[in-house]
């Protein structure tokens, strides 16, 4: 038995995890305290060398392993994912594949982007070889959200393997099965690695906060906005580093010359899909009013067949956060009230747990609906002017997570004008199924990117090196044994390179 498990067993102290739709319980897992992290800390950090010391092939081998697992039993893990998060196991599917597609990125690229680096030493240092190398920063500690339990995590845990750390996930309370099976099936597809290089804790916010202050080398958060804003506070005595990816408020701009049809297919997808219940759903419209009605028609048809519901038919799931469901009734009842006309949907929309699609046309700018992230199947229409309009309403919000745009000609002029950390042009979420692109948001969207080059990056430390390949002894610039001769040389030389004359 662990130590954890004894801990366990005095305190009595679990958490349950429940069907959003039945709220059957599902499972019951251990709240890990303080003294439950220090031990998980412990082992990571006793086996952090051998798997730093595997080197980029051996990781990259293991890593796979681990992906073929998760291939190989993925009904099982769809299950649980439906179970705790309520999303349609095609949902789950697309999701697990998604992920594993990053970690065998992650993992066949590691080596060969992280591999050390020449550059040229400059004229004045011409006699050193400078070499960048990335090390491991040691244990990195993943707390992650209940709305993709496995890509956004997967996200950071992937790449900070990759990247020859150990990790320790907490997991989302609303999915903690999910995560510990996914933490259980590395270690189920690689029995002959130690105990320790990815493990997993389970609890509410304290556990995470206890995480955050244990010793790690970085934090790596996935959710809210005011969660991460807690952990950079929590991690700032210690400068421990951190990476938040945090809440959005993406919007879509639909230009005079959008295939229309597809716009209102990739809007409405990227709004309704998962309940709304992502970071990077579309929750506000900007429409170029001389085809606002035919936009508005096309998403009428489109949302007129959508259902929510927890069988093989649905469209989307449960909202999974019971809490949730009462910041997208306020959204709703305030764009109402303040004069926002209901195209689709409205209050009457709101079942708990299920919420049908809605959809308001000219919700005040400064009303919640617009303003704030509402994480449900909601959203707002706003006929614009012209896409210069359009950019400026996009970019005036204190988040800055991604954005898409349609247009057949100028989708990259756009899109180059849009403060977000991802836009995707003619298509709804492209980027984040594309393991090369980093991910991450401006502004109170978050910090840092995973993904691609920069999110392995992230989980490493750069260290330069510079060796010195023969002495030039009559010119030692960094040396008290410098003389004024050289000094005469080097103002000489200086005066020659820049061209300043004397
Ligand atoms: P949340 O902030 O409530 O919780 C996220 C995690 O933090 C959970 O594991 C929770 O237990 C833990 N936590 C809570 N308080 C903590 C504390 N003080 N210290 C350390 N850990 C703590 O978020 P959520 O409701 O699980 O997720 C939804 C949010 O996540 C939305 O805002 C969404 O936009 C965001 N999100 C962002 C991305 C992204 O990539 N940017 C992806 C998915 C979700």
């Amino acid at each position: 038995m662990t130590e954890s498990l004894v801990a366990e067993a005095v305190d009595q102290q679990f958490l349950e995890t429940h069907d959003p739709v039945t709220g059957a319980v599902l499972g019951r897992w251990p709240i890990d305290d303080e003294a439950a992290v220090a031990d998980a800390v412990a082992r990571a950090r006793t086996a952090a060398p051998h798997w730093a010391g595997l080197g980029a092939k051996d990781r990259k081998a293991a890593l796979r392993r681990w992906a073929k697992y998760l291939i190989a039993n993925i009904d099982e893990f769809c299950a649980l994912i439906h179970g705790e998060n309520g999303k349609p196991l095609d949902d789950a599917f697309l999701e697990v594949i998604t992920a594993v597609e990053h970690l065998e990125w992650a993992a066949g690229n590691a080596g060969k982007l992280l591999a050390p680096q020449r550059v040229f030493p400059g004229l004045m240092m011409a006699n050193h070889e400078a070499v960048i190398e990335h090390r491991p920063l040691g244990v990195v500690g993943v707390i992650g959200p209940w709305n993709y339990p496995v890509y956004t995590p997967n996200g950071s845990i992937a790449y900070a393997l990759a990247a020859g750390n150990t990790v320790i996930f907490k997991p989302s309370e609303f999915t903690a099965g999910v995560g510990r099976w996914y933490v259980e099936a590395f270690a189920a597809a690689n029995p002959e690695l130690p105990e320790g290089i990815l493990s997993v804790l389970t609890g509410y916010g304290a556990t995470g906060a206890a995480l955050v202050t244990s010793g790690v080398d970085k934090i790596a958060f996935t959710g809210s906005t005011a969660t991460g804003a807690r952990i950079m506070a929590a991690a700032a005595p210690t400068l421990t580093p951190v990476l938040l990816e945090c809440g959005g408020k993406d919007a879509a701009i639909v230009a005079e010359d959008a295939d229309v049809a597809a716009a209102a297919d990739g809007i409405v997808w990227n709004a309704m899909a998962n309940a709304g219940q992502t970071c990077v759903g579309t929750e506000r419209c900007y429409v170029v009013a001389s085809v606002l009605d035919e936009f508005l028609a096309e998403v009428r048809k489109i949302v007129s067949t959508l259902e929510p519901g927890s069988d093989e038919a649905a469209a989307y799931g449960p909202m999974t956060m019971p809490a949730q469901i009462d910041v997208v009734a306020a959204h709703i009842d305030d764009a109402l009230e303040r004069g926002a006309t209901a195209v689709f949907g409205g209050r009457d929309s709101v079942r708990a747990p299920f919420v049908s699609p809605v959809v308001l046309l000219d919700a005040p700018e400064d009303s919640l609906a617009v303003r704030e992230e509402t994480f449900g199947p909601t959203l707002t229409v706003r006929a614009v002017a012209d896409v210069a309009e359009a950019i400026t309403l996009t970019n005036a919000s204190r988040y800055g997570l991604a954005s898409s745009v349609y247009s057949r000609k100028r989708g990259m002029e756009i899109a180059r004008q849009l403060r977000a950390g991802a836009t995707s042009v003619n298509t709804p979420a492209a980027y984040a199924a594309i393991p090369a692109l980093p991910f991450g948001g401006v502004g109170e969207s978050g910090i840092g990117r995973i993904h691609g080059a920069q999110g392995l990056r992230e989980f490493t430390r750069t260290h330069s090196i510079a060796r010195q390949r023969f002495a030039i002894n009559s010119v030692a610039l960094q040396s008290f044994a410098r003389t004024a001769s050289t000094m005469r040389l080097i103002r000489r030389v200086t005066a020659m390179r820049y061209r300043t004359g004397s």
